[in-house]
């Protein structure tokens, strides 16, 4: 099968371009082959988006939002079928990926119901006879930048918001995990979208990705990868004079203390740190535990994990799938010499497994590491694999500023029966995301999602936060006094 790109309503031809295999990170079967765009097909895209961003900005809000209705309607329908294209070609285990799907298709009907309120604000004005208001208006053709972690569910935090606001969006998928892009844009096609609003241009971001983000006609960036990449995008987004939302990295934390019930901290912790292979950007890749409790929490962790089963996502009955790619794998390996050599002790795991399916695809046995320093680089960097650093620690105070003392801040995590403590938690966590007495994974589509310092740059996907990405605020004055009135002037006579 050949994905090659949507726009205006069509797919575009596939002769004189360069495609790229999709693979399998279960077994290294080709699943299909992606288009590998240039700039040109993306000036192509931008075009018809502005001429299409016209008219669709002049549609009702609640006769868009009935379009998002229909999208929500066949994800549902065919929900079985998404999950197992994604999990073939991204890896995570089908009951996630049935759970990925589940998402997007509640960011459908969320969305839609916003076509009917978009609420904006109307205030009093300091003058007689006149009328102020603030509303929500599109802002144009925007750009839509994905990571291959979440194949779909980032797609439709981004996507139904920009159509519901009224913009035409050009997405850009990761080319690892193109399929789940190209089901989406037969969705679109199937409910009718008019021309040139969905359009779906595959390639690599240092060539699509970067024409995206120099043409003049895109107003909107929506950026969801590394932080590595975000800084990039976030310069030529200001060069450029666009408006520019990240979703960045993580180093998540759970922090444990003495009074928590240790066998929901082991079920939250396993299930944040290696479900989609510890590939989540909420993933637990820190336990920072009290002293007290460090010797049985470890014990009991590495009880529950020996029970984890790895392998093809596909099979029910696995836990674990693979890591996307080799490249994946040979980074997340590298931590484990960098921790050895810095003095942590490996307690399991460390190595990439070997003999049968494991030859074929990408697997890693799921690592714990103790006795870490919060200073040292794999309780710092972002790993993006199935690898815990414990830290112990003496009191709330010091769990907190370890937490805090990274360059991230997605999502934090407490486990306590105190419920000063867990308050005093939550007001002084430094993330966008804090969960009491639940593991660090596990964000509800209706409230903003994203978080501070290197993981963001202010701006929240998901939730109606996400119309304030997709949406520019106007203030609309109406003086119905037949006079002229002068505002900050008049008032003070
Ligand atoms: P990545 O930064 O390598 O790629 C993300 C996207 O950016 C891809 O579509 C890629 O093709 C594109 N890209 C690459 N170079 C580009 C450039 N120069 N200009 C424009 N676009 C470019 O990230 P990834 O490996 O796909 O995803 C994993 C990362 O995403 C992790 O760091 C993870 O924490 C993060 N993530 C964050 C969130 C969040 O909401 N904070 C959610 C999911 C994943």
């Amino acid at each position: 099968m050949k994905l090659t790109n949507f726009v205006n309503g069509q797919w575009q031809q596939t002769e004189q371009a360069e495609f790229r295999p999709v693979l399998n990170p279960a077994n290294g079967e080709e699943l299909a082959q992606v288009r590998m765009s240039t700039a040109q097909d993306v000036d192509l895209a931008v075009k018809a988006a502005v001429i299409a961003q016209k008219k669709w900005a002049k549609v009702p809000a609640p006769k868009r939002a009935d379009y998002l209705y229909e999208i929500g309607r066949l994800m549902k329908e065919r929900k079985e079928h998404l999950a197992q294209v994604l999990t073939k070609e991204m890896g995570k285990v089908i009951e996630e990926g049935r759970g990925e799907v589940q998402e997007g298709i509640d960011m459908a009907y969320y969305m839609a119901g916003e076509g009917r309120r978009m609420f904006g604000e109307t205030t009093p004005s300091e003058l007689g006879d006149k009328f102020a208001m603030s509303i929500r208006s599109p802002i144009g053709v925007v750009g839509l930048i994905t990571p291959w972690n979440f194949p779909v569910a980032i797609a439709t935090w981004k996507s139904f918001p920009a159509i519901v606001g009224g913009n035409t969006f050009i997405w850009k998928p990761a080319t690892e995990t193109p399929m789940m892009a190209y089901e989406m844009a037969k969705i679109f096609e199937e409910v009718g979208l008019p021309e040139g609003v969905a359009n779906i241009v595959f390639g690599a971001g240092s060539e699509v990705g970067t024409a995206l983000l120099e043409h003049k006609d895109v107003r909107v960036i929506s950026f969801t990868g590394s932080t590595e990449t975000g800084r990039k995008v976030a310069e030529a987004g200001g060069r450029n004079l666009k408006k520019v939302s990240l979703e960045m990295g993580g180093k998540n934390a759970v922090i444990v203390m003495e009074d928590a019930d240790l066998d929901l901290a082991v079920e939250g912790i396993l299930w944040s740190a290696f479900g989609t292979a510890g590939q989540r950007c909420t993933a637990c890749s820190r336990v920072i535990v009290h002293k007290d409790v460090k010797e049985e929490l470890q014990k009991r962790l590495l009880t529950k994990m020996d029970t984890l089963t790895i392998g093809d996502g596909a099979d029910e009955s696995i836990k674990i799938g693979p890591v996307i790619n080799r490249k994946a794998i040979e980074k997340i390996h590298s931590y484990i010499e960098i921790g050895q050599q810095e003095g942590a002790t490996l307690l399991v795991g460390g190595e990439i497994l070997t003999g049968g399916i494991y030859d074929k695809g990408n697997y890693y046995a799921p690592t714990l590491f103790t006795d870490v320093k919060p200073d040292m680089r794999i309780a710092q960097e972002e790993i993006f694999g199935p690898v815990v650093s414990i830290i112990e620690v003496a009191s709330l105070d010091e769990a907190i500023e370890v937490n805090n003392g990274v360059i991230y801040g997605l999502s934090s995590s407490i486990y306590t029966a105190d419920v000063n403590r867990a308050f005093k938690a939550q007001r002084d966590l430094d993330t966008g995301i804090v969960y009491i007495n639940a593991g660090t994974t596990g964000a509800e589509i209706h409230l903003p999602f994203g978080g501070t310092k290197g993981t963001g740059n202010g701006h929240r996907d998901s939730g109606v936060a996400a119309l304030d990405v997709f949406t520019e605020w106007k203030s609309v004055y109406v003086d119905y006094s037949g006079k002229l009135q002068r505002a900050q002037i008049d008032n003070e006579t």
